[in-house]
C-alpha cells in the first residue's frame, strides 16, 4: 500500500510525527503565512493547505481515514462513508481562532451526498418530439415524525465511544503490513447518537431515516442528446447532517433503423430506381415527427450512385435556439436486372444517353480479349485453392493472389 504524504509533506512533518509535533509544526507555519502577517496571494495560498493539512492531522479520525485513504478519503465520505464532518477545504480562520485567540469553531457544514444517476434510453422519435416520462424513485428520506433527529428533542446524545462518527477503526497486522480497518461502531449501532429508548422516536426507531416512493417526471426537450443530462437537485438520499446529492438522468439514444444523427443533422441512405436517377421521378422517407416526406426527383437533374443531397430543415429540433438541423441523404442507384429489355429497345438508349466512352489502349500494346463472368466471393476471395494457375489479367487481382499465388503460378 503506497501511503499519500502530502499533509505531512506540508506541514514538513515525518508521517509518525505525535499531535504535539504535527501543531508545533502548523503553529509556526501559519504565523509565517497568515494572511494578517503577509499579505501576498502566495502566502495566503499556502496558508490555506497548511491549515487544510492540520484540520486533518489533528484529528485521529480524519488523520486515520487519509493514512489509508489520501485526501480521496477525505473529499469523498457522504452519507456512505458514515457522514464525517467537515469535508475538505472552505475552513480556516476557526483553526487560527483556536490557535490564536478568538471565536470559538464555528459549527462545520454538512457534507454532500451521493448523486444517483439513471440511465434514460431514449428512441430518435423520442428525442425529435420530446416525452415526459414518469419515473417512481425509492428513496431514503429524514423521519418525518422525529425530523431525523432519532428521538425527542434534547434526547439525543452524541457516542463517546465513536465520537458521534459511528465507526471505529482496527489495526490489524497482515504479515509485514499493517492494515486499518473501519468497522461499525457497537455501542451506538454505527448512528452516532446514544438515546435513550423511552425518547426514541417510534416511526423511525430511532434510525432518523426512513424510505419513501416518490415520483419524477422526466422531461426530454425535443432536440436533447445522447449523453446529456437531466439533473434533480438534491433528490438523492437523504442521510442526517447530509445535504442530499442530485439525481441525475442519462439520456442514451437507441440506435435508429433508417437515420443516423450526428449533431442536429440526421444522414440516411435512399434508394431510387435507374429511371428515376436519371429521368426524374420521386422517393418518400418516413420521419421521425411521424409524417412522410415526398421528395421529388426533377426531370433533368441526374442522381449517380453515393451522391448526397441535403433536405433544408428535416434534422433535428435545435434545443434552446429553435429551427431544425439539416436531413442529408446519400443515394443508392437500383439498376434494373440483367436482361430487362431486347437488344432492339437497348438500341434506343444510344439515341438518348451520352455515347459510350471508348478504352484507350496504346497502340503498340498486346491486347488480350477477356470475358466477364460473375463473382462468388468464396471462390474469388484470393485465398483458396480455385484459379491457382491461372494467369491474372489486371494488377488488382494480382494484389488480391498475393505472393502465394504467382509462386503457384510459376510452377
Ligand atoms: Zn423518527
Ligand atoms: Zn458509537
Amino acid at each position: 500500500m503506497v501511503r499519500e504524504t502530502k499533509l505531512y509533506d506540508l506541514l514538513g512533518v515525518s508521517p509518525s510525527a505525535d499531535d504535539t509535533q504535527i501543531k508545533k509544526a502548523y503553529r509556526k507555519a501559519a504565523l509565517k503565512y497568515h494572511p494578517d502577517k503577509n499579505p501576498s496571494k502566495e502566502a495566503s495560498e499556502k496558508f490555506k493547505e497548511l491549515t487544510v493539512a492540520y484540520e486533518v492531522l489533528s484529528d485521529s479520525q480524519k488523520r486515520e481515514i487519509y493514512d489509508q485513504y489520501g485526501e480521496e478519503g477525505l473529499a469523498g465520505g457522504g452519507a456512505g462513508a458514515g457522514g464525517f464532518g467537515g469535508g475538505f477545504g472552505g475552513f480556516g480562520e476557526d483553526i487560527f481562532s483556536q490557535f490564536f485567540g478568538g471565536g470559538s469553531s464555528r459549527p462545520r457544514g454538512p457534507q454532500r451526498g451521493r448523486d444517483i444517476k439513471h440511465e434514460m434510453s431514449a428512441t430518435l422519435e423520442e428525442l425529435y418530439k420530446g416525452r415526459t416520462a414518469k419515473l417512481a424513485l425509492n428513496k431514503q428520506i429524514l423521519c418525518k415524525s422525529c425530523e431525523g433527529r432519532g428521538g425527542k428533542e434534547g434526547a439525543v446524545k452524541k457516542c463517546s465511544s465513536c465520537n458521534g462518527v459511528g465507526v471505529k477503526f482496527v489495526t490489524r497486522q497482515m504479515g509485514p503490513m499493517i492494515q486499518r480497518f473501519q468497522t461499525e461502531c457497537d455501542v451506538c449501532n454505527g448512528t452516532g447518537d446514544i438515546i435513550d429508548p423511552k425518547d426514541r422516536c417510534k416511526a423511525c426507531n430511532g434510525k432518523k431515516i426512513a424510505n419513501e416512493r416518490k415520483i419524477l417526471e422526466v422531461h426530454i426537450e425535443p432536440g436533447m442528446k445522447d449523453g446529456q443530462k437531466i439533473v434533480f437537485e438534491g433528490e438523492a438520499d437523504q442521510a442526517p447532517n447530509v445535504i442530499p446529492g442530485d439525481v441525475v438522468f442519462v439520456v442514451t439514444q437507441k440506435p435508429h433503423k433508417i437515420f443516423e444523427r450526428k449533431g442536429d443533422n440526421l444522414y440516411c441512405d435512399i434508394e431510387v430506381d435507374l429511371l428515376s436517377a436519371i429521368a426524374g421521378g420521386e422517393f418518400a422517407i418516413e420521419h421521425l415527427s411521424g409524417e412522410w416526406l415526398k421528395v421529388s426527383i426533377v426531370p433533368g437533374e441526374v442522381i449517380s450512385p453515393g451522391l448526397t443531397k441535403v433536405i433544408d430543415g428535416k434534422g433535428m429540433p435545435v434545443q434552446k435556439y429553435g429551427g431544425y438541423g439539416n436531413l442529408i441523404v446519400k443515394f443508392k442507384i437500383n439498376f434494373p436486372e440483367n436482361h430487362f429489355a431486347d437488344e432492339e429497345s437497348l438500341k434506343k438508349l444510344e439515341q438518348i444517353l451520352p455515347p459510350r466512352t471508348k478504352p484507350v489502349i496504346p497502340s503498340n500494346a498486346e491486347v488480350e480479349e477477356c470475358v466477364l463472368s460473375d463473382y462468388d466471393p468464396h471462390k474469388h476471395s484470393g485465398k483458396s485453392s480455385y484459379g491457382r494457375g491461372q494467369s491474372y489479367d489486371s494488377d488488382e487481382e494480382e494484389q488480391a493472389g498475393g505472393a502465394e499465388g504467382v509462386q503457384c503460378a510459376s510452377q
